[in-house]
Order: C-alpha cells, then sequence, then structure tokens
C-alpha cells in the first residue's frame, strides 16, 4: 500500500468525506482491520478563503506548494489537493515535488466518459464554474461540453457554499434551489451533473434526484485509493 497525501481543510467538512471514503474503501477492498496509509496537511480555511476572495492566486499556490513539500518529506507517495476550486493551482503544486498529482477533474472525467456522458452541468464555486481551469481541462482534455447555471443561479450556488456547507450548515431550502438549478442544466440539455465542490455532497445526493450525479468527493478521494493499492 502506498501512502496518499491530502492537502485538506478547505473545508474540514469535506476533508472529513475524504477520510472516510478512503478508509472504507481500504477497508473494502483489504477487509479485516486494514486502513489506510495517509498523511493530512490540514490548512487554515479563513486564510485560504481571504485570499481566494482577494484573486491572490500566487500566494495560494505557495501556500499549498508548500504543503506539497511537506508531505513528501513525511513520505506520501502521491498528492491529493481535497477540493476543486484550488485545482486553479494545481500546476504549481505538481511541480513543487516530484509526486504525482491526482487530479480531481481528471478522475471525474475519466468516469463521465467511460459512462458515455458527452454534455454535462457543472455546479460549483464561481472560481469553478466560471474560469478556464476546471471547465476548459474538462473540454479539451476529454471532449466533453460543460454547461453552467446562469449568473444569478452561480451566484446562489457560490454563496451557499461558503456561507453554509464550508461552516457546516446545511439548509433545506438552499437543497430545493440546487435541485431547481439542476432541473434547468438537465433542461438545457446536461446528460449528468458533476458536483464540483467537495461539500455539495454534505447537501444533495442521488436520493434526491434521477439525473445522474457526479461526486467529486468520493470519486476523487477512490482514485487515491487506486493509486495507493494498484502497485
Ligand atoms: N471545497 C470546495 C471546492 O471543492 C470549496 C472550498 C474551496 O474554496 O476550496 O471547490
Amino acid at each position: 500500500m502506498r501512502t496518499i497525501g491530502l492537502i485538506g481543510g478547505m473545508s474540514w467538512e469535506s476533508t472529513v468525506s475524504y477520510y472516510q471514503v478512503i478508509n472504507r474503501q481500504v477497508k473494502l477492498r483489504l477487509g479485516g482491520f486494514h486502513s489506510a496509509k495517509l498523511i493530512l496537511h490540514n490548512v487554515d480555511f479563513a486564510q485560504i478563503e481571504r485570499l481566494q476572495h482577494l484573486q491572490k492566486w500566487q500566494e495560494l499556490a505557495e501556500l499549498l506548494a508548500d504543503a506539497a513539500r511537506g508531505l513528501e518529506l513525511a513520505g506520501a507517495e502521491c498528492v491529493v489537493i481535497c477540493t476543486n476550486t484550488m485545482h486553479k493551482v494545481a500546476d504549481k503544486v505538481e511541480q513543487a515535488t516530484k509526486l504525482p498529482l491526482i487530479h480531481i477533474a481528471d478522475a471525474t472525467a475519466k468516469e463521465l466518459v467511460s459512462d458515455k456522458i458527452q454534455k454535462v452541468g457543472l455546479l460549483g464555486t464561481r472560481f469553478t464554474m466560471e474560469q478556464d481551469f476546471y471547465r476548459q481541462r474538462i473540454q479539451d482534455k476529454f471532449a466533453i461540453e460543460v454547461l453552467i447555471p446562469e449568473q444569478s443561479d452561480r451566484d446562489f450556488v457560490h454563496q451557499v457554499i461558503y456561507d453554509e456547507l464550508c461552516l457546516g450548515k446545511i439548509n433545506s431550502s438552499s437543497r430545493k434551489n440546487y435541485l431547481n438549478i439542476i432541473q434547468k442544466m438537465y433542461q438545457q440539455g446536461a446528460q449528468a451533473i458533476i458536483l464540483g465542490c467537495t461539500e455539495i455532497a454534505l447537501l444533495i445526493n442521488q436520493n434526491d434526484t434521477d439525473i445522474p450525479l457526479y461526486n467529486t468527493t468520493d470519486i476523487h478521494a477512490l482514485a487515491a485509493v487506486d493509486f495507493s493499492l494498484n502497485n
């Protein structure tokens, strides 16, 4: 088993999910008392969130690159950035060490390709929905068309992530609105929806809708386990 290096805390509410999914999967696959070999570098999300909204991506890249170097020194054998948004600086984090970086958008897009999804809706922070680092990567590398909600819906989705989900607040009226937004993208031709923020699965899951949902937290965590166990 290889040691997984997690950069978490963005927010810790979803890092808990990573920790559970990874350990449960290792137990499922190896049985008995097996659990994951992993090292977690947990950042202070207050600092991250402030720099994100100030658009200080260079500083953020340096922070996460330092975390990756620390994981490498501590014996990690891969790097997993436990958030979609911070994949904006994934290239810089990858360059900081010799370790492979398991990219959340690639792991998700591989699932979409294997399920023959050609047009997908994306929910996430405004950064993830509106900037190129995520959508364009999926479009260019995997030839999947990515739809995003209209402006007012994007603002709502973003606000719920920061004002509720990252603070551990689960609100049923927000769930209802998210499901409406998902329905609108489905009507525009999306065959499935990427839950492209690692906290969204705390609010909605596949039991809430018939439209196929791709939970990036689970997919990313399982990709890390594959790396760890498939030598
Ligand atoms: N965890 C979220 C994501 O997957 C948002 C928090 C963050 O900005 O990192 O994008």
